[in-house]
C-alpha cells in the first residue's frame, strides 16, 4: 500500500477528540510535535516559497469569477466590444500563469517530500545498522521493511502535503470568504447556514476512515511480514518439505482478505464521505442560487453576481471540507512518525564508547575472564509490533530453528536446557595458538565464539583482547582484526568477485586469486562460466556448502585478520569437499589465534587446548591425550563421535 499512514480522507472537529478516540496508540505531544517539526525544519526556505505560492494563486483564483461577472453585467449588456476582448484576453491568461505556478508549487512540494523520506530512510538504516544481533533475531524483516517504506511515505505527508494543504484551504477559505462577503453579505450568511451539517458529517466519517487506514497498515505489514519469511529459499525449502503449501496459500490468503475487505471499507467510506459532502454543498447551492434567483428577479442585485458567487460557493466548500479533514491526516501521518521513531529510538545494546580504543596491531592474546551470558535479559524493548506478529503462527517457531538442537550427539549427554547459556568461562588464549572448543549440541560452544566478535555482551565478566576489554575498543577494530567462517556461509546475491571484495574493497586481482588458491577454490571459480563474474544466488545457494564455505574462507584470508573464529564443516559435507576446506583451514590458522569449534580428529589433535563445553562450562580442558587419559566426557565424545572421522581424513 502506498503511503501506509497517510490519508484517512476526511474527519473534522478539534485534534484532541482525534487522537483520544479509538486510537490505542500514544497520544500526540507537544514533544512528538516538536520532533516532526524538526524534520521539516531544514526546507524552510522551500516550505516559506511554497507559502508564498500558494498566496498568489490563491489570489489569482479569485479574479476569474470577477471577470466573468464584468462580461456579463458590463461587457455584453454594453455592448463593449474592447472591454470584452480584454475581459477574453484575461479569461485565458489567469489561469496560464497560474498553471505554471502552479507547477511549480508540485515541484517544490515534492522536493520537501521526497527530501523528508530520505531523510527518514537514511536516518533508520543508519540505526538499524547499528543493532544488535540480539534484536535481528527478534525482528522480522517485513516489519522493518514496513517502517521502512509504508511509514516512512505516511510520515512525510505530513510535513509536505497536509500541513501544505491545511495552509492552502485555510487561505483559500478566508479569501473567498472575503469576497464573497464584500460582493453580497446576505448571501454568503446563507452560503453558510450549512456549515454545522458540514462540521458533523467530515467528523464522523474521518474518524470511521482513520480507524479503517490504521487497520489497513497493520493488515498490510502482516501480510508482509508472511511474504519475506515464506517467500525467500529458507522459507519456500521448508514450505516444501514439509508440504505445507496448502496451509501456507490458505493463511496467506486469510491475510490478503483482511487487506481486501479494509481496502473496499475504505473505498466505500471514502465514497460515502464525498456523496455527502456533495449533497450538503448542494444543499447549499440550492439555496443561494434559489435566494440569489429571486433577488435578481426582485432586481436587488445583478445576473453576473449570482454566476461569480457560484464559482466561488464550490471552492469554499471545497476548502472547507479539505480543512475539516486536516486534522484526521495530520494525525494518521504523525503516527507514522511515531512509528518511524519507536526505530529510531531503539537503544543500541551494543554501543561504542566515545573514547574508545582502536586496536591497529593485534598480537592476538584472548583471555575470558569469568565469562556468564544469557540470551534473554529480560528488559529488551524491540519493536512494538513484533510480540503480535511473532505469535500468530507456528511457523514462526520453526523458521527460526533454534528449537531443533536434536542430533545423535544428544543420545549420550543429558539435557542442555538452562537459562544462562554460559556461566564462568574462564581461559587464556595466547598469540597464535589454536584453541578446539567441543562439546555436545546446545553446550555454549556457538554462543562463546559469538562473544568474541562482539556480536553479543557477557552479562557477567570480561573478554580481553591484548589486555583491552573488549567493550572499551572500536566495534570497527575488532571487526577488522576478527575474521569469523560460519557452517552456514553468508554470500551476498552479487558476483564472486564483488563478495570477496566486501573483506578488502582495494585487494587485485592477483590477491584474490592467491586468496582463493589458498581457500582451494580458485580451479572451482576458474571453471565457472563468468569465472569470478558469475553472479552467486541470493544467500550463494547455487553453491554447494563446500563450495560457499571455501568462498567465505578466501574471504577471510583476504581480509587478513590476527584472530580467526571457525565452526568447523560437519560431516554433512561429502569427502572431497572436506579435505580440500581441511587443508585450506590449516593454511589459513598458521600464524594466527584461532578458535575452532572442532568437528574433525585432525583440528583437535593439532589444537594447543581443547575446551571441552558442557552445559555452559568448561567442563574439562587440556590436550587430546591428557583429556583422553582423564576418561570423562571428552574420552566419551572421542569414542563416539571424533573417532568417525579419523577414516575420512
Ligand atoms: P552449541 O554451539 O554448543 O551447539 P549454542 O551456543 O548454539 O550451542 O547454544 C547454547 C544454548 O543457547 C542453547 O541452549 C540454545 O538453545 C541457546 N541459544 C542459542 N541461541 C539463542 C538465542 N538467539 N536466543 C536464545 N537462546 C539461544
Amino acid at each position: 500500500m502506498h503511503g501506509g499512514g497517510g490519508g484517512g480522507g476526511g474527519g473534522g472537529g478539534p485534534m484532541r477528540s482525534l487522537v483520544h478516540g479509538t486510537d490505542e496508540k500514544p497520544k500526540i505531544t507537544r514533544s512528538l510535535l516538536k520532533r516532526v517539526f524538526a524534520y521539516a525544519w531544514p526546507y524552510r526556505g522551500h516550505l516559506a516559497i511554497l507559502l508564498f505560492l500558494i498566496l498568489v494563486m490563491t489570489g489569482l483564483n479569485l479574479v476569474n469569477p470577477l471577470i466573468m461577472r464584468t462580461l456579463i453585467d458590463r461587457a455584453i449588456p454594453e455592448k463593449n466590444l474592447t472591454l470584452l476582448l480584454w475581459l477574453s484576453i484575461g479569461l485565458l491568461v489567469v489561469p496560464t500563469i497560474s498553471a505554471l505556478l502552479h507547477v511549480m508549487q508540485r515541484r517544490i512540494n515534492a522536493t520537501v517530500g521526497e527530501g523528508v523520506i530520505f531523510d527518514l530512510r537514511v536516518a533508520l538504516y543508519d540505526r538499524l545498522q547499528h543493532m544488535s544481533l540480539r534484536f535481528f533475531t527478534n525482528t522480522r524483516v517485513g516489519e522493518l521493511m514496513s517502517r521502512m517504506n509504508n511509514d516512512v511515505i505516511g510520515a512525510q505527508t505530513a510535513v509536505s502535503s497536509t500541513v501544505v494543504s491545511a495552509i492552502t484551504h485555510f487561505v483559500q477559505a478566508v479569501a473567498v470568504l472575503v469576497v464573497m462577503f464584500s460582493l453580497e453579505w446576505r448571501l454568503t450568511l446563507i452560503s453558510l447556514v450549512i456549515m454545522p451539517l458540514f462540521i458533523l458529517a467530515t467528523r464522523k466519517l474521518g474518524l470511521k476512515l482513520r480507524v479503517i487506514a490504521q487497520k489497513q497498515m497493520s493488515a498490510n505489514a502482516q501480510m508482509n511480514a508472511m511474504m519475506g519469511e515464506t517467500l525467500n529459499i529458507g522459507g519456500a525449502l521448508l514450505v516444501k518439505l514439509f508440504g505445507q503449501k496448502k496451509q501456507e496459500v490458505d493463511r496467506f490468503s486469510s491475510r490478503a482478505r483482511d487487506v481486501r475487505q479494509l481496502g473496499v471499507d475504505r473505498a466505500f467510506t471514502g465514497s460515502q464521505f464525498i456523496a455527502i459532502v456533495g449533497l450538503i454543498s448542494a444543499v447549499g447551492t440550492s439555496l443561494v442560487s434559489g435566494l440569489g434567483g429571486y433577488f435578481v428577479i426582485q432586481n436587488a442585485f445583478t445576473i453576473g453576481t449570482i454566476v461569480a458567487f457560484g464559482t466561488y460557493l464550490s471552492s469554499l466548500y471545497s476548502a472547507l471540507q479539505g480543512l475539516s479533514s486536516a486534522p484526521v491526516e495530520f494525525s494518521t501521518s504523525v503516527v507514522s512518525f511515531e512509528r518511524v521513531f519507536e526505530v529510531l529510538d531503539l537503544s543500541l545494546d551494543i554501543d561504542e564508547k566515545p573514547q574508545a580504543v582502536v586496536l591497529n596491531d593485534v598480537k592476538g592474546d584472548i583471555v575470558f575472564e569469568d565469562i556468564s551470558f544469557q540470551y534473554e535479559k529480560g528488559d529488551e524493548r524491540f519493536l512494538s509490533d513484533v510480540h503480535r506478529y511473532g505469535s500468530i503462527d507456528s511457523v514462526t517457531a520453526v523458521l527460526s530453528g533454534k528449537e531443533d538442537v536434536h542430533d545423535d550427539e544428544e543420545e549420550e549427554t543429558h539435557s542442555q536446557a538452562r537459562s544462562y547459556a554460559l556461566s564462568d568461562v574462564n581461559f587464556h588464549v595466547f598469540p597464535g595458538q589454536l584453541v578446539a572448543l567441543v562439546g555436545p549440541s546446545g553446550a555454549g560452544k556457538t554462543t562463546l565464539t559469538y562473544l568474541l566478535p562482539r556480536l553479543y555482551d557477557p552479562t557477567r565478566g570480561r573478554i580481553l583482547i591484548d589486555g583491552h576489554d573488549l567493550r572499551d575498543v572500536s566495534l570497527d577494530s575488532i571487526a577488522a582484526q576478527i575474521g569469523m567462517v560460519t557452517q552456514e556461509a553468508t554470500l551476498f546475491h552479487d558476483t564472486i568477485r564483488t563478495n570477496l571484495l566486501y573483506a578488502k574493497s582495494s585487494a587485485t586481482q592477483s590477491e584474490l586469486e592467491e586468496a582463493c588458491r589458498a581457500a582451494n577454490i580458485h580451479d572451482f571459480i576458474h571453471d565457472l562460466p563468468d569465472g569470478y563474474d558469475t553472479v552467486v544466488g541470493e544467500r550463494g545457494y547455487r553453491l554447494s556448502g563446500g563450495e560457499k564455505q571455501r568462498i567465505a574462507l578466501a574471504r577471510v584470508i583476504l581480509k587478513d585478520p590476527r584472530i580467526l573464529v571457525l565452526d568447523e564443516a560437519t560431516s554433512s559435507l561429502d569427502s572431497e569437499s572436506e579435505a580440500l576446506i581441511q587443508e585450506a583451514l590449516k593454511r589459513v590458522m598458521r600464524g594466527r589465534t584461532s578458535i575452532v569449534i572442532a568437528h574433525r580428529l585432525s583440528t583437535i589433535l593439532a589444537a594447543d587446548m581443547i575446551l571441552v563445553v558442557d552445559r555452559g562450562q568448561i567442563a574439562e580442558r587440556g590436550t587430546h591425550k591428557e583429556l583422553l587419559a582423564l576418561g570423562g566426557l571428552y574420552a566419551n565424545l572421542y569414542h563416539t563421535q571424533f573417532k568417525k572421522t579419523e577414516k575420512a581424513e
